[in-house]
């Protein structure tokens, strides 16, 4: 039996992340997060690495050219695993793109209030090299600054600066008003409104046992 391949899609720092790793422990998925292949790309000093750079520190989408052979590549691995796919497509063009090289059983669309993004956003830490996303309010590391399985340190991305956030806050309501039409035209777009992680899951979780039968 084939896995189902699904898309999470909602604006940054409305716990993508989490609500993905909840999919990724319940139903043993393949997490394939755009940031988190770029930031690694980052921390191991490649090429793409520094490329990318330039235009994460800006909160700037990164061209097509160095993200499509990534994502590819992620995808093509997953094979015929359940996976999700987070943070990308964020245009129309990536999602026109994804369409030619695999096939999408659902949609999952977060819908956040912006002043409830920038608290959370106020209190991320992030372990680089997996990924992992702390929460000083709401998910607090066990030891302050260290990531719990590693104890290595903790970081604050440099893209989670108030100003930096509107503007990828506003940019992200501009590139993705025609990638939610796209989906919703092919009947995939499944939309959860909330405002925190904790209400939200239950809620995807829900979701997930009604379409797939889970
Ligand atoms: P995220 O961790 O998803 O918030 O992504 C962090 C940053 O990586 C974004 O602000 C962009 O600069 C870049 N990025 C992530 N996904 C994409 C994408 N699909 N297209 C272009 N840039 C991306």
């Amino acid at each position: 039996v084939r896995g189902f391949r699904a898309l999470i899609m909602g604006p940054p720092g409305c716990g993508k992340g989490h609500i993905s790793e909840k999919i990724v422990k319940k139903y043993g998925a393949v997490h394939i997060a755009a940031g988190d292949i770029l930031r690694k790309h980052i921390s191991e000093g490649t090429n793409l690495g520094r490329e990318a750079e330039k235009y994460i520190s800006k909160g700037a989408l990164v061209p097509d050219s160095l993200l499509l052979g990534v994502i590819g590549t992620a995808v093509y691995k997953a094979g015929k695993r359940n996976w999700i796919l987070d943070g990308f497509p964020r245009t129309l063009a990536q999602a026109r793109h994804l369409e030619k090289v695999a096939h999408l059983d659902m949609v999952i669309n977060l819908q956040i209030p912006d002043e409830a993004i920038l608290n959370m956003l106020k209190y991320r830490l992030v372990h680089v090299p997996s990924g992992r996303v702390y929460n000083l309010g709401s998910k607090a590391p066990m030891v302050r600054g260290l990531d719990d399985v590693t104890g290595e340190k903790l970081e604050r991305r440099a893209d989670d600066r108030p100003l930096v956030v509107m503007a990828r806050l506003e940019s992200f309501v501009h590139q993705m008003e025609p990638v939610i039409r796209f989906y919703r035209k092919r009947h995939l777009l499944h939309t959860i409104y909330g405002r925190q992680h904790q209400s939200i899951w239950p809620l995807v979780e829900r979701y997930l046992i009604k379409r797939w039968g889970l």
